[in-house]
C-alpha cells in the first residue's frame, strides 16, 4: 500500500517527478477536511483523517479502473464558522476559502492539470467549494470534478445507522475506528444529546443543536461495517471518475 501511496502523493515527490506526476495524471486531487470540534470522543482531526485514507483508498484502487490520480497534501481547515463555538475549531471564511480553492486549482493547471478533482470531508465546505470550482471551470477553463464523499455512501449509512449519524456520530466514529482507532475515547461514547431542531430557521450554531457537539449515537459504531462501505464507495466513485474521463 505504501509503495502505491506514495507514486500518487505530491508531498513525496521532487519537482521533476511532479513534472512527470502532473503529464501522466487523469485527475489532479485535492482532499479537504476541517479542523473542527468532533463531540467529546474525537479529535479536531477526524474530516482531515478521513480526507486523507479516503482520497488514499481512491488513487491506491485507481489502477484497477484504468484511472491515474495525482494527490496534493490535504487541506486541513474548512469552513467551520457554526462550529467555533467549541474550543479547537479553527475556521477559514466563506470568501478566503473560494479564494485559497481557486489559488489551488491555478497553480496545478499551470503545471499541466486538466482535470481537477476536490474530494470533500466536511459538510460545511460544499457551498463554498462549488463557487470556487464554477468559477475555475467558467473563468479559468479548468475542468473541475467534485466528490462530496458521504454522499456516495448515504444510502448504505442510511440503511444501516438510520438518519441521525452524521456529525461525530455512527459513521464518522466508525472511521476513526477504522483508521485510527487509538484517538478514540471509547469511554467517552454517549448518545449525543438533541437540543433543538429547526426545519425553517436558514443558520444555527452547532451548540444550539446538541450539548456534547456531535449527532447520532456513537455506541452504536461498526468499524466492520464501514470497512466494506468504504471498499463500495470507493469502487462507486472510481466508476464514476473513469466514465467522466471518457
Ligand atoms: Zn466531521
Amino acid at each position: 500500500m505504501d509503495s502505491t501511496e506514495s507514486q500518487s502523493l505530491l508531498a513525496e515527490m521532487t519537482w521533476q517527478e511532479a513534472e512527470l506526476a502532473f503529464d501522466e495524471a487523469d485527475f489532479v486531487v485535492l482532499p479537504c477536511g476541517a479542523t473542527e470540534q468532533h463531540s467529546t470522543h474525537l479529535p479536531t482531526s477526524v474530516d482531515t483523517i478521513r480526507a486523507k485514507h479516503l482520497t488514499a483508498e481512491l488513487a491506491d484502487a485507481a489502477s484497477e479502473y484504468d484511472l491515474d490520480l495525482l494527490v496534493l497534501p490535504v487541506l486541513p481547515y474548512g469552513y467551520s464558522e457554526h462550529h467555533l463555538n467549541y474550543s479547537g475549531t479553527v475556521s477559514v471564511g466563506a470568501d478566503t476559502y473560494q479564494e485559497i480553492i481557486i489559488d489551488i486549482g491555478r497553480s496545478v493547471q499551470r503545471h499541466g492539470a486538466t482535470r481537477f478533482l476536490v474530494t470533500n470531508f466536511h459538510a460545511g465546505n460544499i457551498e463554498p467549494h462549488k463557487l470556487a470550482l464554477d468559477r475555475l471551470q467558467r473563468d479559468h477553463d479548468l475542468d473541475s470534478y467534485y466528490v462530496h464523499w458521504t454522499d456516495f455512501a448515504r444510502e448504505r449509512l442510511e440503511e444501516r445507522f438510520g438518519s441521525e449519524w452524521g456529525h461525530a456520530g455512527e459513521y464518522e466514529t466508525s472511521v476513526i475506528e477504522h483508521y485510527r482507532p487509538e484517538l478514540v475515547h471509547a469511554e467517552r461514547k454517549t448518545p449525543q444529546t438533541k437540543k433543538n431542531r429547526y426545519e425553517v430557521r436558514q443558520y444555527s450554531h452547532f451548540d444550539d443543536l446538541t450539548v456534547e457537539g456531535g449527532l447520532g449515537d456513537p455506541t452504536q459504531s461498526d468499524p466492520v461495517f464501514l470497512a466494506e462501505v468504504i471498499e463500495e464507495t470507493t469502487d462507486d466513485i472510481l466508476g464514476h471518475l473513469r466514465s467522466e474521463r471518457e
